[in-house]
């Protein structure tokens, strides 16, 4: 059965659409539309702080960015599921894989972003004492002579 107010296909036993939430009746069963069957705009899933979308790609973005550009992403989608869930989203489909996508996300993003920053302090005691070492014996060279 076709949703009249949304286009979208539903299930032909629905009482209701699954996506706009209208009335879904193929055919008026007292041969008029009764005001309660009268096609709505319903505003409730359509605000924007519902939407799915947002916190599905930034989901992704999350576990596909490196370090620092994932764990930012995967910060503002946790804000976006909030958002989403205050807003009286539910967490099925495109919001439940992104919620996912985001946690894991942000879990690999601090590895790396810790893994990182103790390489980089590895690499720098490392270079940073050769260093030392080597312009210590050039000045105690150049004073000898
Ligand atoms: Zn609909």
């Amino acid at each position: 059965m076709i949703c009249k107010n949304c286009g979208a296909q539903t299930a032909d036993n629905a009482a209701f659409c699954s996506k706009c939430g209208a009335p879904v009746q193929e055919q008026p069963q007292n041969g008029y539309y009764e005001p309660e069957y009268i096609p709505v705009r319903q505003p409730v899933t359509e605000t924007a702080g519902s939407d799915a979308t947002p916190i599905f790609v930034l989901g992704i973005l999350s576990l596909a960015l490196p370090a620092l550009g994932g764990l930012i992403c995967a910060i503002i989608c946790r804000k976006k599921v909030k958002e989403y869930l205050a807003n009286g989203g539910k967490l099925t489909g495109l919001a439940k894989v992104g919620n996912i996508l985001s946690i894991v996300g942000l879990a690999v993003s601090i590895f790396t972003c810790v893994y990182i920053t103790i390489y980089l302090f590895i690499v720098f005691a490392i270079y940073g004492t050769a260093f030392f070492t080597i312009m210590l014996g050039a000045l105690s060279n150049s004073a000898r002579y």
